[in-house]
């Protein structure tokens, strides 16, 4: 009898404690490093993305009937770019206007201009970092946020990587898209050349600072400070910036410390399951803090 009296606070002071906590903070859902390797190793086999091409049409339906699967609307956006039929592939949740847009470029160069190899130049790049690891970042955040209700947006930008090409731009894709936006999210995130082995990720100097900001101090929160770098280093010309020049905030994660950067050396060993997850359990932990 005297124990009881004891032990009933106790349990009602416990659930209080889980109830507090839930209402603080909801756990994040699971992203799967492994996972998102998978899905980098499935569009790789599909052959170098360049736009228009059998290659990209494949990955654009492989994209569509994952996301799909996972309940997400998957839609279409196609366009001509002198001559060449581009395809913005736009995943939703529902008909509200996205909080958030999550972005990557899934096309790949059409030459490796930075190969050493004589003869190697005029191939495209097989892009596993350079298209790939961006792609399966946004598949395996499709996957794990298959049960919330969400407003974000994931969106697989075409037409990034071709610029100096045929007088293209760099992010046709990017810019058409953002051109064509109704309403502004409060966020845009890229993420491109993320799954490198050895991961370096340092702020990007044209990124909103704000947005960087919060997003840096929760992978340094995550222990992930030795590859998502607190310190400001290149400004890139990426999907972000069409974003960026309408006022949304925006910010760009990548790693431009990869040698085998727009070479015939851009091939799945280079990424790895434990990169591709520190910047997948960063934004998912950002995503459920925020949105
Ligand atoms: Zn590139």
């Amino acid at each position: 009898m005297k124990q009881f009296k004891l032990v009933l606070p106790l349990v009602w002071f416990t659930a209080l404690l889980f109830i507090a906590a839930g209402c603080i903070k909801t756990a994040a859902p699971e992203f799967s490093g492994e996972q998102a390797l998978q899905y980098a190793i499935e569009v790789m086999s599909f052959g170098p993305r360049l736009p228009g091409s059998t290659a990209s049409r494949k990955t654009a339906d492989y994209i569509k009937s994952e996301l799909t699967e996972y309940g997400w609307s998957v839609d279409f956006q196609d366009f001509n770019h002198k001559g060449v039929e581009l395809r913005n592939i736009v995943a939703h949740r529902n008909d509200s206007p996205p909080d958030v847009i999550i972005g990557a470029h899934y096309d790949t160069r059409a030459i490796s201009d930075q190969e050493t190899a004589p003869g190697k130049q005029s191939l495209p790049v097989p892009g596993a970092n350079d298209g790939a690891s961006g792609t399966a970042i946004l598949l395996e955040l499709g996957r794990a946020f298959r049960n919330e209700r969400t407003n974000i947006w994931l969106v697989f930008f075409d037409g990034e990587d071709q610029g100096h090409l045929n007088d293209w731009d760099w992010s046709v894709g990017a810019q058409y898209f953002a051109d064509h936006l109704e309403l502004k999210p409060s966020a845009v995130v890229v993420v491109d050349m993320i799954g490198d082995n050895d991961l370096n990720v340092y702020k990007e100097k044209q990124s909103d600072p704000e947005l960087t900001a919060e997003i840096w101090s929760i992978a340094q929160s995550s222990g992930y400070g030795a590859q998502i770098i607190d310190t400001e280093k290149y400004a890139m010309i990426d999907d972000h910036l069409p974003f960026i020049k309408l006022g949304i905030p925006a910010c760009l994660m990548i790693d431009f410390e990869y040698p085998y950067w727009h070479t015939q050396a851009d091939t799945l060993e280079k990424i790895s399951a434990g990169s591709l997850q520190k910047i997948g359990r960063t934004l998912t932990s950002w995503l459920t803090d925020h949105y």
